[in-house]
Order: C-alpha cells, then sequence, then structure tokens
C-alpha cells in the first residue's frame, strides 16, 4: 500500500503537500494538534476568523463523500477563505479524456491550495506532481487517508486523556476491512509515532491487513496480534476501532470468501467481552443497511461513543491542515479572530 507513496516525501508544512501520514513526525504532529486546539473556538462559531481572506480552495472530489469534503470545504470557509468544489467524474473535463496532470495543473491555478479524493491509489501523488500550490490528499483508493488519521488520534488522545490514560501504552482493537480501509492504514502508521502501543486485529477472510502495514507499526517497536473473532479482539482493549466493508473496492469473488453478515461490533458483542465503556470508533459512514457487518446503531447510546467527536474534531484538524500548508502562524490567527457579531444557537458542548 505505501508503494505509490513517493519515497522520499518532505515533512508536511508551508507550501508543502500533504499526502501521507509519513510526512509527520511527534514534534509536527502535536504542533499541528496545538493549532486544533486554537481554533476550536473558530470552528465552534464562537469567534469569527479571516486570516485566509482572499484564498481559494478548489475541492476535487471524484469519489463519494460527505463528511470529508463539507468539513474540509468548511475548516477554509471558518478561516475567511472561499471554496470552489467539483464533484464526481461526469461534471468534469476529465469525462473528456482529460489528464490527471492536465487537470491539476489547470485547477491548481485557480486555486492557493487543493484538496483531492480519486479512487486510484497513488492518484493524489500525481496530482501533487503537477499543481503548483499545495494538495491535500483526502482519500486515494485504498492507499492513504491521512487527514481522518490525524482526526482520529486527535481524538483518541482527548478521549483516553479523559480516562487518565495515553496514546503512549495503549491497546487498540481494529476490526471489520482491514485491506481496503485506508484510514486503518493511515491510522497504524501514524499511531506508530507513539510508543508502546498494541494493536489487536480482526478482519474476516479476504480483508486482512496489507502486511507492509503490521510491518511498519512492528519496526517502530509495536505489537500487532491477528485474532479471530471481535470479542477475541477486544480482550485488555482500551478502543475499538470499527471501519466499514469497502464494498466498492472488491470483486464480487472477494465479497463472497468474505462471507460478511450481521453485524460487527453490537451491544451484545460488547457486554459479552466485558467492553461495554470501552471508547467506540469509527471512520465513518456506517453501513446501517440490514446485514452490512458494520457497527450497530444499538451502540448509541454507550458511554464511550466517540463517533460524532471525531466528525466534528474534522473540522479543527483541517483547519489547522490549512493553517500549516498556508504557513499562517498561531500569532496570524489570533490578530485576525473577533467575536462574532450575531447571535448564534452553538450546537457543541
Ligand atoms: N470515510 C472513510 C473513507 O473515505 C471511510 C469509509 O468510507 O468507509 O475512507
Amino acid at each position: 500500500m505505501t508503494a505509490h507513496v513517493p519515497a522520499e516525501l518532505p515533512p508536511f508544512g508551508p507550501g508543502r503537500h500533504l499526502l501521507s501520514v509519513q510526512q509527520f513526525d511527534r514534534e509536527s504532529l502535536h504542533r499541528l494538534f496545538d493549532l486544533a486546539d486554537l481554533v476550536r473556538p473558530i470552528a465552534q462559531r464562537k469567534s469569527i476568523c479571516t486570516v485566509l481572506d482572499g484564498a481559494v480552495l478548489g475541492s476535487l472530489f471524484f469519489e463519494p463523500s460527505t463528511r470529508t469534503r463539507l468539513s474540509f470545504e468548511s475548516a477554509f470557509l471558518r478561516l475567511g477563505g472561499e471554496v470552489t468544489t467539483t464533484t464526481g467524474f461526469t461534471f468534469s473535463s476529465m469525462a473528456k479524456g482529460e489528464s490527471i496532470a492536465d487537470t491539476s495543473r489547470v485547477v491548481s491555478g485557480y486555486s492557493d491550495a487543493l484538496v483531492v479524493r480519486h479512487p486510484d491509489e497513488g492518484s493524489v501523488a500525481e496530482f501533487a506532481a503537477a499543481s503548483v500550490v499545495p494538495v491535500i490528499n483526502a482519500g486515494d483508493g485504498a492507499g492513504e487517508h491521512p487527514s481522518q488519521a490525524l482526526l482520529d488520534f486527535y481524538t483518541l488522545r482527548s478521549e483516553l486523556e479523559r480516562r487518565d490514560k495515553a496514546v503512549d501504552g495503549c491497546t487498540i482493537a481494529i476490526v471489520g476491512d482491514l485491506k481496503y480501509g485506508r484510514t486503518v492504514h493511515s491510522l497504524m502508521k501514524l499511531l506508530s509515532l507513539a510508543e508502546g502501543v498494541t494493536f489487536r486485529m480482526f478482519s474476516p477472510p479476504s480483508l486482512e491487513l496489507p502486511p507492509e502495514i503490521a510491518q511498519y507499526a512492528r519496526a517502530r517497536g509495536h505489537r500487532v496480534f491477528d485474532t479471530d473473532s471481535v470479542p477475541d479482539a477486544l480482550t485488555g482493549a482500551d478502543v475499538v476501532y470499527a471501519t466499514r466493508v469497502q464494498r466498492e473496492r472488491m470483486t464480487e469473488e472477494v465479497l463472497a470468501n468474505a462471507n460478511v453478515s450481521g453485524n460487527l461490533v453490537n451491544r451484545q458483542i460488547l457486554a459479552e467481552a466485558g467492553a461495554s465503556e470501552i471508547i467506540i470508533m469509527h471512520p465513518l459512514p456506517r453501513d446501517s443497511r440490514l446485514d452490512s457487518f458494520d457497527l450497530s446503531s444499538d451502540v448509541d447510546q454507550l458511554p464511550g461513543l466517540s463517533i460524532f467527536r471525531q466528525t466534528d474534531n474534522g473540522v479543527l484538524i483541517r483547519m489547522a491542515i490549512f493553517l500549516t500548508a498556508l504557513g499562517c502562524s498561531p500569532d496570524a490567527v489570533k490578530a485576525t479572530t473577533k467575536q462574532r457579531p450575531w447571535d448564534a444557537t452553538l450546537r457543541w458542548p
């Protein structure tokens, strides 16, 4: 899975593309999280910021998306920028045979940053190679989804802190489609920046974790265990990270082999494993159709459910990504932030 990421990606910073979580080290990760903390009141609409006044985002989504596209776009808008957007192949000139390189060069000439989602692994790196502005990978096929991993790590850290624990030394059960679930690949690599993490993996047959991802974590001193069932994966876990079966990425044959039906994680499975209090995470969307083999909505009243804190945090993290790529310092943010002049009913706690 890592083969399509250029080997020598520079650290993420001003004027740089964000293609992989491998562009972070521990220090730059925490710097990004500090920026996310700083912009929380802006994300919550308690104050308004114009630091990106005049900047234009080109948002190119060639694959279905709800929260990733809208949270990237609202992040840019909340910082005072403007957004232009195109979704799907049908309404873009790619339907006329235009190459990724041509599309990217053209659109980057209209924008100050691009956010790109595309169904082919490695394709966002191709966009980056032809772009004259920073390109943010919003998901390239089964490859990577760096902004999701960043918000997952950020959320996991705060959920664990509320329980007087830390990401260092935690145990995480990652269950579901581990092969095509790009969020798992990015998250395991990013969590490898922590120390002494134990990963307990469960997937149906044919949907196993690519060996190079386990190898990546093990090479950095973490423990990765394959388990036979969700209850087995939950043994000793602080958190369960459940993922959707990525049906759109697999052949009928692979899907038939995987033999997926029923629920992946539900209230009863958690209760039987003694894990009713566990932190529950999911990148979303969860597949709520009958027998979809996903996280059941019967867990929604459990105290550890963190899936909507993940989505809320997605805005902060994506704001921090733009601030970094466009070279805005914390001081520049503070200097361009003021109290909102209108009265709003705040929805956030
Ligand atoms: N939203 C996530 C992604 O784009 C997870 C999913 O689609 O299952 O990868």
